[in-house]
């Protein structure tokens, strides 16, 4: 009994951060962001269940038995639930897989491996959802993520680079950049986790083997300390100060990337700086 309470807790929770920040609809197609791992095949699951016009998409990042594993249980996943699943092969976009593509990027920043991953999934996604002509895009973002972003740009001096989180990402309104949202906002990790095994999905809850010394882990592992109510505390207090930041950006003009044509707040994006690091002057990233 315990265990259908807490099924339904999670669930109403989810409804309820849909509607109340209005982030989807059930006549538009949307795509969920799939990694294999708890979150993402959570909210893909549930939104199925809850009659959305959802289908999957994965990139393939090349990470040896850990890709393959993810894939696998996507697939099936996917064909259990009856769910559409597109994939997208790194080594077929770029040439390389995204440890070399790390490595290449490396040798001329000190970027960790979290952050150029990333960046050149966060590209793939929104030319992939256009593409796909879906309207959003869905990822498994939790409570847990925000709260160690929040802290994150602060630790970073900036919590400006905040500004487009939140919900639903809210800046950046241009035809071409599609609108990412996060229904998992404001649940825990550990919750989604528990959810997962009830339902018996297929999820992967192996770490991905590169997501090595980043400032995220180092957050993560600081926040763990803490209790629970301080995260939902930390992003509800971020959340108060959204709309001051959103104010200040929206004077910022919207550019294509000068070498790939996405939409980007630079002339040229985060993703083409990177990977064309050594022709820049190590530009911003
Ligand atoms: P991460 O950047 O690994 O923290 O993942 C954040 C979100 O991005 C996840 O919740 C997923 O929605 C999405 N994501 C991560 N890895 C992949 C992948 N390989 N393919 C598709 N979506 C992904
Ligand atoms: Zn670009």
């Amino acid at each position: 009994m315990q265990e259908a309470k807490f099924l339904d807790n999670f669930e109403k929770k989810v409804k309820k951060t849909i509607q109340d920040y209005k982030l989807l609809n059930k006549k538009e197609k949307i795509i969920v962001a799939a990694s294999a791992g708890k979150d993402s095949t959570v909210i893909l699951y549930l939104l199925k269940k809850l009659g959305y016009h959802v289908s999957a998409f994965h990139i393939n990042l090349g990470l040896g038995e850990y890709s393959d594993n993810c894939l696998q249980n996507l697939k099936k996943f996917c064909k259990d639930q009856g769910v559409e699943l597109s994939i997208l092969n790194i080594k077929k976009e770029f040439g390389m897989r995204m440890c070399n593509i790390r490595a290449g990027v490396q040798q001329n920043i000190k970027v960790s491996n979290c952050m150029v991953c990333g960046i050149v999934k966060k590209w793939l996604l929104n030319k992939e959802a256009r593409r796909l002509k879906a309207s959003k895009i869905v990822t498994g973002h939790n409570l847990d993520d925000e709260a160690q972003t929040v802290i994150m740009n602060f630790l970073q001096g900036n919590l400006m680079l905040g500004a487009n989180s939140g919900p639903r990402t809210g800046i950046i309104k241009d035809k071409k950049f599609i609108p990412r949202i996060k229904p998992l906002y404001f649940s825990l990790e550990d919750d989604i986790k528990e959810y997962s095994k009830l339902k018996k999905l297929p999820v992967v809850y192996e770490l991905c083997p590169c997501a090595i010394s980043s400032l995220r882990i180092r957050t993560r592992a600081f926040l763990n300390k803490v209790d629970e109510r301080v995260k939902s505390k930390i992003v509800g207090n971020f959340l108060e100060l959204l709309p001051e930041l959103r104010k200040r950006f929206k004077k910022e003009k919207i550019n294509y990337c000068k070498i790939c044509g996405e939409p980007s707040r630079n002339k040229t994006c985060k993703k083409c700086l990177l990977l064309n690091l050594e022709k820049t002057n190590y530009g911003k990233i």
